[in-house]
């Protein structure tokens, strides 16, 4: 993955894609749902996540009491402890981590907790939830962080 041409497309279309996707939320949110699930589909059956890493490197998962649990646990941590190396609070109030990149990712773009990483990691970028109308800015802001996100979005305008 090239994530510097990546970068350089996602913000030169990003004013088109952001006034998009605020079209997209005036939609039938159930035919929005369907072209972001096929597409989703058809994006990440050729997209190799491991060439990518970008979500792993720039951004956060939040981590909710069952996340914080579940890494501590399979680090053989205890929760506080586990909040103290790895976690901060964010504007939010919501425990985020302390580094970027995350501390968990390898040289090979691996998770090394990848079987106790949390729910948000697990559903990132969220183009197979339903309801998708209802999470479009957060969807704009993935098209400048997710290569499969920008390339969903292109597809999903030359649709309409
Ligand atoms: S989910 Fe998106 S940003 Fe994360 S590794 Fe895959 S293509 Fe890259
Ligand atoms: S916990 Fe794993 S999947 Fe989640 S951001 Fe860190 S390296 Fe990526």
């Amino acid at each position: 993955m090239d994530l510097r041409s990546f970068s350089e497309k996602a913000t030169a279309r990003s004013t088109a894609n952001k006034k998009f996707l605020q079209q997209l939320k005036k939609k039938d949110g159930r035919k929005v749902d369907t072209q972001f699930h096929q597409i989703h589909e058809e994006v990440f059956a050729e997209t190799d996540c491991l060439t990518c890493a970008n979500c792993c490197k720039t951004t956060s998962p939040i981590f909710y009491q069952t996340d914080i649990e579940r890494a501590a646990k399979a680090l053989r941590l205890k929760p506080g402890d586990f909040v103290d190396r790895y976690l901060k609070v964010d504007a939010d109030k919501d425990y985020v981590l302390n580094t970027s990149p995350c501390a968990f990712l390898g040289n090979d773009n691996r998770c090394s907790i990848y079987e106790a990483r949390p729910k948000a990691c697990r559903e990132y970028p969220h183009t197979d939830r339903k309801k998708i109308t209802q999470i479009l800015d957060l969807t704009y802001k993935n098209t400048l962080v997710c290569p499969a996100v920008l390339e969903m979005v292109e597809r999903i305008k030359a649709l309409h």
